[in-house]
């Protein structure tokens, strides 16, 4: 049996490396296991917000990452037809001094590894773990090795090995929802903000990223079900103008200029009951998978990650540190999982008079009080989790 390092991340993704770098950054030995043979360049665009950006800065990356990224300077709710703006929340006004970033993930992710191995992490590529055990000390077990560090930290996503070993063998079930995502040229002169255009049962998130000159999309849809084995498999391009063939997306028709997306089917557990146990110990979407509808998914792993690095190199038994991460994160993290839900209804409204009084009333309550509309977030945005004792 092999010793690693004191403390082993499974998952590379942003909640994996967040955690490997705040844990190594306090001291604690880190490897990082990755199934993949290097880092992925999928998953196209990624919001932070002020929540996560906060993390980011707090591990010393902050300016990096704005380097390499687009401020948000408001998040504006059209309709899907007519294009009218339905709302429009001013985030440049009413939370002056927050950072919202636009970003290509594969560039956070980039920032991150470097951050890492800068910091001494060691990393494993082109290994997946099989399974993971917890009884009653924590083991890794990969189709060439088995590991025993002391603590294991499973960063391994919604399809997570850890939280079987943790939760039993029970599959995460389709939401009823599947993300198209792709990469177009910014033909639009699209400006620095994040739009969101509904209609029945779909929705359509568009935002620049790098230097403007690209645009992502992220389209939502709701489907019965989702037949195939693989949870993310390459999309039809005419099945998604199809499909989205009412949505006016601007001056530009930007989906015939999609031309190889990728599809997810969106697939969620609840919120685990238990985080941890023996020494195994879940973080981001292995704990928690939300919809993506808050953008909020890789803000909280970053929350996470930051949380358990400091519960764990506190001197307490390893199971009380873990105990208290648990505690300092199931709350807040269900909340906001609570309302990425109930926007999925508020965006997909298929009744016309329904969604036309919900358009209405989100219009006027924009247009008569928006610094509220703007700070019904702060708890989400205006939290920082770094300051916490
Ligand atoms: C369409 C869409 C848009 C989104 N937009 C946003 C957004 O704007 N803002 C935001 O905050 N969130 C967003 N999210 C959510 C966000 O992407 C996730 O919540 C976040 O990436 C979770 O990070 P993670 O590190 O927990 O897991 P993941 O990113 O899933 O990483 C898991 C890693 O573990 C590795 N792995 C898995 N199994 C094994 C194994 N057995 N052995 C070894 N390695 C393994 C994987 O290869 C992967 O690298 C979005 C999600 C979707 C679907």
């Amino acid at each position: 049996m092999a010793v690693l390092a004191d403390a082993v991340v499974v998952g590379a993704g942003i909640g994996g490396l967040a955690a490997a770098l705040a844990l190594s950054q306090r001291n604690i030995n880190v490897c990082v296991i990755e199934q993949a043979d290097k880092l992925r360049n999928v998953g196209a665009g990624v919001q932070i917000s002020a929540n996560g950006f906060r993390v980011l800065t707090a591990l010393g990356i902050g300016s990096a990452c704005l380097t390499s990224a687009l401020q948000v300077r408001a998040i504006e709710l059209i309709d899907h037809k007519s294009t009218k703006t339905v709302c429009e929340l001013d985030l440049e006004k009413y939370n002056k001094g927050l950072v919202h970033l636009m970003m290509h993930r594969a560039d956070l992710i980039n920032i991150l590894f470097k951050a890492c191995v800068d910091a001494g992490v060691s990393f494993l590529f082109g290994e997946r773990v099989m399974s993971v055990l917890n009884d009653p000390k924590p083991e890794i077990v990969t189709a060439s090795d088995r590991y025993c560090p002391e603590v294991v930290i499973c960063a391994d996503g919604v399809h997570s090995v850890g939280r079987k070993s943790l939760l039993g063998q029970v599959a995460p079930y389709f939401t009823g929802h599947v993300a198209w995502r792709a990469l177009v040229p910014n033909t639009t002169d699209h400006p620095d903000v994040a739009r969101i255009y509904m209609g029945p049962k779909k929705h359509v998130v568009t935002y620049p990223i790098r230097d403007r000159s690209v645009l992502n999309l992220v389209l939502i849809e709701e489907r019965d079900s989702w037949a195939k084995e693989s949870w993310s498999e390459q999309g039809d391009s005419n099945a998604l103008r199809h499909s989205f063939c009412e949505f006016n997306l601007g001056t530009d028709d930007l989906l015939s200029h999609v031309h190889e997306p990728y599809l997810w089917g969106l697939f969620r557990h609840p919120v685990a009951q238990k985080w941890h146990a023996g020494g195994v110990v879940l973080l981001g979407d292995a704990a928690h998978p939300t919809l993506p509808f808050m953008a909020q998914g890789a803000n909280l792993a970053l929350e996470d990650a930051w949380v358990l690095a400091r519960c764990l190199s506190k001197t307490s038994a390893q199971e009380t540190c873990l105990q208290t991460y648990q505690d300092m994160r199931k709350k807040r993290v269900e909340r906001i999982i609570a309302v990425a839900e109930g926007n999925a209804w508020k965006y997909h409204l298929t009744f016309p008079p329904l969604r036309w009084a919900a358009h209405r009333t989100m219009w006027a309550m924009s247009a008569v009080m928006p610094g509220r509309m703007v700070g019904q977030f702060d708890w989400i945005y205006r939290y920082d989790v770094t300051a916490e004792p």
